[in-house]
């Protein structure tokens, strides 16, 4: 903020300004009216005051903080780096825990989009927003007073009964939202353990076991009751759910079906092929894997590098990955690349499977071809003619993308043309009435901040037909 004309005038330069309210500490001047109760001064008028105009170009269209526009849930990230620099780690973790039902796991492993929009950064670095996260979710774990004085919140209690189905980050982030404003909530998870896929398939040298347990254990301190080994469509309907007193039931599934490896002969699992969803998990739980030394990963997601980093700590394994763009154009974090790399993961780039070599009814190699660099993420990369070579693969995991699997459910959701569910875009509910979704069996693969903040738009949307309803009544 710069300083022009009368004393104390403030100007916003809206080139620079990344409405980190630094300012507001660091001003000599005290310039804030909320900070100085003053009305009726140039320095008063500088953000508006109930009554009075505001400098002209102030506030911007939105006063939020970068980092809080960057983050899709928009949490408070400046007051709670405020607040923890000044000590107050308690209120940091209460701000925090009241929109994140998931702080200790988005600290480990959320591409922190909020640091990517970081003010700071333009001068060296972006804050550690994803440390001071972590440090403030370990610090609040085991608060039971916490999670009482949030619960407390809620207010008067409705008397409706919502269902989420699937107690991933998005029907975790939606039934943390129905809670917190007072609505009765139950989650019915198909696994024997919530937390879908970071519980899942992420590995326990990115996202330990215990950082999950705690942040699920303070979700059951706030009351919410999750019920595990319960499969919708297979043990429970929406039929038995309505003859139980439930108003509305919130779909949040995710994607299962893998997307298929365009090849002209297919390779099946019994003769070394694997989804990455399926070696990762089998990988966290030590079950058994194909033999073999050498593990091709085809793709270029985080799923492919958390594949990769998975199978070179396995005995003995030569991984590589194939991708067939440039490595600038792998939607993987370059943190991930260079770790892998650093690993012993060797990075095959601009060359994309053609044909598997099976011997003896089991892989034995992949002929690949080279492609076209820089074609641009639309289209797909061409192959490169009398481009062709072997590499030798005994074990072939694919990461190139989940789609959600509609005939599970035993509902007839529409569907967009992409496969996904469809949704009313404003009410959020599917072609079924009462009926939510949300997360990525409607957005497609995403991310888990990216699914929280749907489960959260979904929730709210419900509530607000829940109490629409209600008041009609
Ligand atoms: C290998 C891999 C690594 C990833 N790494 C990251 C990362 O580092 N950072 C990041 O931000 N994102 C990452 N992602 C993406 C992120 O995990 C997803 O975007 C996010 O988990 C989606 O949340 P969701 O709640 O929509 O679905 P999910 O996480 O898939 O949760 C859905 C839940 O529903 C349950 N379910 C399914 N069917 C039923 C049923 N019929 N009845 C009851 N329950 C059911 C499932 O068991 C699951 O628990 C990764 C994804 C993969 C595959």
């Amino acid at each position: 903020m710069a300083v022009e004309g009368r004393l104390y005038r403030p100007v916003i330069d809206h080139e620079t300004c990344g409405r980190c309210a630094v300012c507001r500490g660091a001003c000599p001047a005290a310039l804030l009216p909320e900070q100085r109760r003053e009305t009726d001064s140039l320095r008063g008028r500088v953000f508006p005051v109930e009554g009075q105009a505001s400098v002209a170009g102030w506030p911007p269209a939105s006063t939020a903080p970068n980092c809080r526009e960057g983050c899709p849930l928009h949490q408070e990230i400046d007051q709670i780096m405020h607040l923890t620099a000044a000590g107050k780690v308690r209120e940091a973790a209460v701000l925090l825990r009241s929109r994140n039902p998931l702080p200790g796991v988005c600290g480990r492993v959320c591409p922190h989009p909020c640091a990517a929009a970081c003010t700071r950064g333009r001068v060296d670095e972006p804050l550690a927003i994803h440390l001071v996260e972590s440090f403030l979710a370990a610090a609040s774990a085991a608060d039971a007073a916490m999670a009482a004085e949030l619960r407390g919140r809620a207010g008067a209690g409705r008397r409706e009964k919502v269902a989420v189905i699937g107690g991933g980050p998005a029907g975790l982030a939606a039934a943390h939202y129905l809670l917190l404003h007072g609505c009765r909530v139950e989650v019915f998870e198909a696994d024997h353990q919530p937390g879908g896929l970071p519980a899942q398939v992420i590995p326990a040298f990115r996202l330990p076991a215990a950082t999950i347990a705690e942040d699920l254990d303070f979700l059951r301190q706030l009351g919410l009751q999750i019920h595990t080994g319960i499969r919708f469509g297979r043990e429970l309907t929406w039929e038995q759910l309505q003859q139980h007193g439930f108003a509305a039931l919130l779909l949040a599934v995710g994607t299962q079906r893998p997307r298929p490896l365009a090849m002209p002969t297919a390779v099946g699992e019994e003769n070394g092929r694997l989804d990455c969803r399926e070696f990762l998990q089998r990988c966290k739980n030590r079950e058994e894997l194909p033999p073999g030394r050498h593990i091709l990963v085809i793709g270029g997601g985080n799923a492919a590098l958390d594949a990769a980093r998975a199978a070179v700590r396995l005995p003995e394994r030569r991984v590589a990955i194939v991708y067939r763009r440039r490595r600038q154009e792998m939607p993987a974090a370059g943190e991930e690349i260079e770790q892998a790399l650093r690993e012993g993961v060797e990075l095959i780039t601009e060359a994309m499977p053609v044909q598997p070599v099976v011997k003896d009814g089991r892989l034995a190699g992949l002929v690949c071809c080279r492609t076209t660099a820089g074609t641009g993420s639309e289209t797909p990369p061409a192959l490169l003619p009398d481009s062709e070579f072997t590499l030798a693969a005994d074990l072939l995991v694919t990461a190139v993308g989940l789609q959600f699997d509609p005939t599970a459910l035993g509902l007839p959701l529409q569907l967009d043309q992409e496969g996904r569910a469809a949704v009313d875009p404003v009410t959020r509910e599917t072609s079924l009435a009462g009926v939510y979704a949300a997360g990525d069996m409607v957005s497609g693969p995403s991310t888990i901040v990216e699914a929280m903040a749907d489960g959260r738009r979904a929730a709210a949307a419900l509530l607000g037909r829940l109490r629409t309803a209600g008041e009609s009544v």
